[in-house]
């Protein structure tokens, strides 16, 4: 699946960043449930890890195809069973200390970000204002009122 297979102009905008140097440390992605968030998020990991010549992502490149069986060990989805708390944001945290194993980065889906409970928010804070290297967030989020405004602020 394609940037160009979802509709729309938050799509269009971010396959411009990703495929450009703008590509910025955090995204925020609100909506309601059921509108291609992740799908978009997904789309957008995968062409930050293609290694396509072309059109990104290619869906076909080894970096592609890890990341759609769900094995690029780059790729970090925080995704929550029932919130997402500061031991959970502290782990990751920890695996960016990590350099990246194949890529020159790391990307982190967290989904469902409003899950964060306001420490965890508060542990993820810092890392979101001075993450370690060009490491890309994306935070998925229906209820944007739960999140803190200096977490809404952080991102684009
Ligand atoms: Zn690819």
């Amino acid at each position: 699946m394609a940037f160009s297979e979802i509709v729309g102009s938050v799509s269009h905008h971010l396959r411009e960043e990703m495929l450009s140097s703008r590509v910025v440390h955090a995204y925020l992605l609100t909506g309601p449930a059921g509108t291609g968030k992740r799908t978009l998020a997904d789309i957008c990991a995968r062409a930050l890890f293609c290694r396509s010549a072309g059109e990104r992502p290619c869906d076909v490149c080894p970096a592609c195809k890890q990341l759609l069986s769900g094995n690029h060990p780059d790729f970090i989805r925080l995704k929550p069973e029932k919130s997402i708390g500061v031991d959970d944001v502290r782990d990751l945290i920890e695996r960016l200390s990590v350099k990246p194993y194949e890529a020159e980065r790391h990307v982190v889906v967290i989904e469902q970000a409003d899950k964060m409970t306001a420490q965890a928010q508060n542990a993820l804070l810092k890392t979101l204002e001075t993450p370690p290297g060009p490491d890309v967030f994306f935070l998925i989020a229906t209820q944007m009122t739960a999140l803190l405004p200096t977490i809404v602020s952080r991102c684009r």
